[in-house]
């Protein structure tokens, strides 16, 4: 069976009058059903320039992009996408917010909004949904951002450093929330991040960018043991909540390998601050 997402070879360049500027450089990994993957590397190294041909929003210059075997641009429906900025709008409800994707998309039908309406409920919305996204705290405002995106009921999730504009804080405690709902609705997610505690705290890989232009430099899987109080016999690592992560002893193992990798990346480019 197709994977859920193949990218294959995947090269791409930006073309401006004064010249060109190479930004992947023969990126390839694939990600099955349910996966969540993290996606690390120095700022301006090309991470939001993947996830947008992960999208089919834009074509790779050479290799593929495929979405259950199809290419990513045929694939727009099975696809979510969510972004730093939460993108609410402030004449809108909250609920009419949440609805604005199946608006757009012509599907708010009596169903549809009634899982809408259950959603909110579920993670803990219910009674802010005829507010406006200023009463709301950044951490709800996410919340909302990531329901408007379930409602379309996409099998793949983009997520573009979707918390780095929250404060610490609320930054933990939404990585905590979201990644359970990720996990509890099945999606298969792509997690992009320069913020390593996040990416060793949410995913089951985590694929370490070089710096412009970006190659895969290493792919790192994820394993936590089990701790004494979760059942025994079966395989745990996913039940990990984030923070329980942040907790396990591995964690600091897997920082200091991937700070590593970035860091000897670093050293050798311009990108040197910016890890
Ligand atoms: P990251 O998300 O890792 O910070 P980006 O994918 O946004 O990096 O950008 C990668 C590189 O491509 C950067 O050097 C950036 O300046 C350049 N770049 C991004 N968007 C454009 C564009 N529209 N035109 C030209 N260059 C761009
Ligand atoms: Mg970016």
């Amino acid at each position: 069976m197709a994977h859920k997402l193949e990218v294959q070879n995947v090269s791409y360049s930006y073309h401006a009058i004064e010249g060109e500027t190479p930004a992947l450089s023969d990126i390839s990994f694939t990600a099955d059903t349910g996966e969540f993957i993290a996606i690390v590397g120095p700022s301006g190294c090309g991470k939001s320039t993947l996830l947008s041909l992960l999208s089919g929003l834009a074509r790779p210059e050479s290799g593929l992009v495929l979405i259950d075997g199809k290419p990513a641009e045929q694939a727009k429906e099975a696809i979510g996408y969510m972004l730093q900025k939460d993108h609410l709008f402030e004449w809108r409800s909250i609920l009419s917010n949440a609805a604005l994707g199946l608006e757009i998309q012509n599907r708010l039908d009596p169903d549809s909004r009634s899982h809408l309406i259950q959603m909110l409920k579920t993670y803990g919305l219910e009674q802010f949904q005829d507010k406006h996204p200023s009463q709301l705290s950044g951490g709800m405002r996410q919340r909302a951002a990531l329901i408007r995106t379930l409602a379309l009921k996409p099998d793949l999730l983009l997520l573009d450093e979707p918390f780095s504009a929250l404060d610490y804080q609320t930054r933990l405690s939404v990585c905590d929330d979201i990644s359970s709902i990720i996990r509890e609705t099945k999606k298969t997610a792509v997690l992009v991040t320069h913020d390593l505690s996040e990416a060793i705290s949410v995913a089951d890989r985590v694929i370490i960018l070089s710096s412009r232009p970006a190659t895969v430099k290493k792919v790192i899987t994820l394993s936590f043991s089990q701790p004494s109080s979760k059942p025994s016999g079966i395989e745990t690592s996913n039940l990990l909540s984030p923070m329980e992560r942040r907790n396990a002893p591995e964690f600091s193992y897997y920082f200091n390998q991937i700070w590593k990798e970035l860091k000897s990346d670093a050293s050798s480019s311009q990108c040197a601050d910016s890890v």
